[in-house]
């Protein structure tokens, strides 16, 4: 038997990544496949107490249905993480999300007729190619280079299309590049933006892990429109589990997106709203991503170090000043799905990079992550990736 599925449904396959990550919950794999957030970070404890506070104070509010737009408690506490990426806002510019993930798939709902045109940088976020996808766009990868996208090539393509809806962006230590945009360039997207009327989601999940180099403000600091939608989450500085992210953007941008959460989820998890409410409330939020920074930029440090030692010299990667992902670049006849399957192998895991262009190739390139191994397993798994690599180079 074979349902009668709606049309979209074609564009939409099994991510890679998710593949991926099922083979590495095996114990004998490193893995530097996954995004994770480093677990024995999480703070278990203070949650806890937490948890018991909020079920004793607020037990009946907690467990009841609350606004769509979020706990306002926690939206004020939000436009505090909003000023340290150089955003000033008030909580009525904050609507409270199921992660980041859902405000890209929001996005996607409330711009995008079948055949507009998404821009991303090539490459991107898969998770959010995918999101897009199941609202039938086309895609046009804009060139990159290790201060973002290109902004040249961005005017032409404008130029050159009417039906672009949005331009998504990543601007900060992306996934998977680990490359952050100069200030020049983020204030040039915004005049080409403004000049060709299209919105820029703005996705910043990693940009308080800065662990060094010079402080960049956010994309919607320069926004001189209100065309910059800029999606957070509390994934990285704190957990993702509780799935708690949000959306900031002007009044009439919000109220689509408080109408497609209407739709979606009616809200957020009441409890979790409260749960990190009251943790803001009561601990250091700001010692809690410190010590994030400190311990990811000791396992990138060690990373890239032995990336040096160990692998051939044809070998590029990036060196991020923050996040959580390196980006490697094989020579053109290597192809990363082959090396994984080798380093698989070898009880080490990574994602092809070929999966992060919107429109394929580039299929010498790989995603490795640093923040969820200890020092140890780093150096044994890039060790290893170092030999599937050798034993593929010609000679
Ligand atoms: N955007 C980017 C660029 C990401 O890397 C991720 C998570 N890996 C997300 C969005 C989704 O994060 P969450 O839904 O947990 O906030």
């Amino acid at each position: 038997m074979s349902l009668r599925y709606a049309k979209r449904m074609d564009n939409i396959k099994a991510s890679e990544i998710r593949e991926l990550l099922k083979l590495t919950q095996k114990p004998e794999i490193i893995s530097f496949a996954g995004g994770l957030p480093a677990p024995e970070l999480f703070p278990v404890e203070e949650l806890e107490k937490v948890s018991s506070k909020v079920l004793e104070e607020q037990g009946t509010t907690a467990l009841q249905y609350g606004p769509t737009e979020g706990y306002e408690p926690l939206r004020v506490e939000i436009t505090k993480r909003m000023e340290k990426v150089g955003v000033e806002c008030k909580p009525e510019d904050i609507l409270v999300t199921s992660g980041s993930q859902q405000g890209l798939d929001f996005s996607g709902k409330i711009f995008l007729n079948p055949g507009d045109i998404v821009l991303c940088e090539s490459p991107s976020y898969l998770g959010a190619i995918n999101a897009f996808k199941a609202y039938e766009p086309e895609f046009i990868g804009v060139p990159t280079d290790e201060n973002g996208m290109i902004m040249e090539e961005l005017e032409d393509i404008l130029k050159n299309n009417d039906r672009v809806r949005f331009i998504y962006v990543i601007p900060d230590f992306q996934n998977p590049s680990g490359r952050t945009w100069s200030i020049e360039r983020r204030k040039r997207l915004i005049e080409l933006a403004n000049e060709h009327n299209v919105a820029i989601i703005e996705d910043n999940p990693y940009g308080e892990l800065r662990f060094e180099g010079e402080y960049y403000p956010a994309i919607k600091h320069y926004d001189t429109e209100g065309r910059v939608i800029f999606l957070g989450t509390f994934s990285k500085i704190f957990c993702p589990g509780l799935r708690l992210g949000w959306v900031c953007a002007e009044e009439e941008v919000l109220n689509k997106f408080v109408l497609a959460k209407q739709g979606s989820d009616l809200q957020s998890s009441t409890i979790s709203q409260m749960q990190v409410a009251k943790f803001l409330e009561e601990y250091d939020i700001e010692a809690h991503i410190e010590n994030l920074k400190k311990v990811y930029k000791k396992r990138r440090d060690l990373m890239i170090n032995t990336m040096k030692e160990e692998f051939p010299e044809e070998i590029k990667f990036t060196n991020p000043e923050g996040g959580l992902f390196t980006w490697v670049v094989l020579p053109e006849y290597m192809n990363a799905r082959d090396l994984a399957v080798k380093a698989i192998e070898k009880n080490v895991a990574f994602v092809p990079g070929g999966s992060f262009f919107p429109n394929g190739g580039n299929e010498n390139t790989l995603r490795l992550n640093y923040s969820s191994m200890d020092d140890e397993k780093i150096v044994i798994g890039i060790k290893r990736l170092a030999e599937a690599i050798k034993s593929m180079m010609k000679e």
